[in-house]
């Protein structure tokens, strides 16, 4: 992953005052988050409300990738199906998360890359249900349901969200710079199939980019494909965290998401944070970095999500900055925060 310059203080929008005081910067002690390895957050869902991510991928493995990936560019672009990383440890992780009595409203499958690349992705979803106490949701761009193994696996979630944002192969490749074997006709065949075996909640999300998809009539003919999966909610994405795939995407206006989410169906929904997390102010230096690696967000809605003041924020991440351990970039105003540089 590329470090990036550390950006802060003077730019368009403001940026973190490392002026500030350190109150609330100080090291901390060692809290739990530190201590895990494929778990991360909960972090606040747009979707999910706090959602426990799991990731089942070394960064950063995947079938595709995608121009608007948020994680970084795919080293490794491959269709291989293995157990990327050991199925016990992240089930040991699991448990002892468990056991300590956090709550969460989700354990999702996400992070790195693509989870069912992952042969124990399936084995993971029922362990958790087994627990009892847990929803599962899987997060797949949908390249691989295609192979009847995958989609038998998947079913074991209770949400499924998959991702449809092109409309044909050249519009395909152009967006998610897939691998050779991941083609348009397979997602599509893939994703639909999935719908028939599928008792539970399948989310379909479409990301829309200026000067890729979001012309009338190629949002329309997404609009088509979506319509065939018979998706219990669509949503309606662009970017909003910095792209690190290696190509700068704008934002498409919000105005635009709104007039193009009636020709859904159903009708498309427009992003908000509805998650309580913990207090980034609570959070450990390592807890921080960790989440902000892998969940990007704007310094506002990542005060928010956690109730705490901007300002409080900021000084609880300036010596942070400081220390070249997170970054501040500002996208069209928005100062957006990004770790893993420990
Ligand atoms: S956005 Fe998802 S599918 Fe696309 S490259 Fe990134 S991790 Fe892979």
């Amino acid at each position: 992953m590329n470090r990036l310059a550390a950006r802060a203080g003077s730019e368009k929008g403001g940026g973190l005052d490392l002026t500030a005081g350190t109150e609330g910067g100080e090291s901390r002690a060692v809290k739990p988050e530190e201590e895990f390895r494929y778990l991360f957050g909960p972090v606040p869902s747009r979707r999910l409300g706090l959602s426990l991510g799991v990731d089942l991928n070394p960064a950063k493995v995947c079938t595709e990738n995608c121009v608007f990936c948020q994680v970084g560019r795919t080293t490794e672009l491959t269709v291989e199906r293995k157990e990327w990383v050991p199925t016990a440890a992240v089930l040991a992780e699991f448990d002892r998360w468990a056991a300590a009595g956090n709550a969460t409203d989700y354990v999702t499958l996400s992070g790195s890359g693509e989870p069912t690349m992952h042969t124990g992705f399936g084995e993971v979803l029922r362990h958790v249900k087994a627990a009892g106490k847990f929803k599962t949701a899987l997060l797949s761009n949908g390249s691989l349901l295609w192979l009847p193994e995958v989609r038998r696996e998947a079913v074991a979630a209770d949400v499924v969200k998959v991702t449809l944002s092109a409309w044909d192969e050249t519009s395909f490749a152009r967006i998610h710079r897939p691998a050779a074997a991941v083609t348009f006709e397979r997602l599509l065949a893939g994703e639909r199939a999935l719908r028939e075996a599928f008792p539970g909640q399948l989310w379909v999300e479409v990301m829309l980019l200026p000067g890729y998809n979001d012309a009338p009539e190629q949002v329309q003919a997404i609009a088509g494909r979506v319509k065939s999966l018979r998706a219990d909610a669509v949503h309606l994405n662009t970017t909003t965290r910095p792209a690190q795939a290696g190509v700068a995407v704008p934002r498409v206006p919000e105005a635009w998401m709104r007039t193009v989410s009636a020709w859904f169906s159903p009708v498309a929904e427009i992003p908000v944070f509805s998650g309580k997390a913990v207090s980034p102010v609570e959070m450990s230096d390592a807890g921080l970095i960790e989440l902000l690696a892998r969940h990007p967000i704007a310094l506002e809605a990542l005060a928010a999500s956690g109730g705490a003041e901007v300002a409080a924020v900021e000084r609880r991440l300036a010596p942070l900055v400081a220390a070249g351990k997170l970054v501040v970039e500002v996208h069209d105003g928005v100062r957006m925060v990004r770790g893993g540089f420990a």
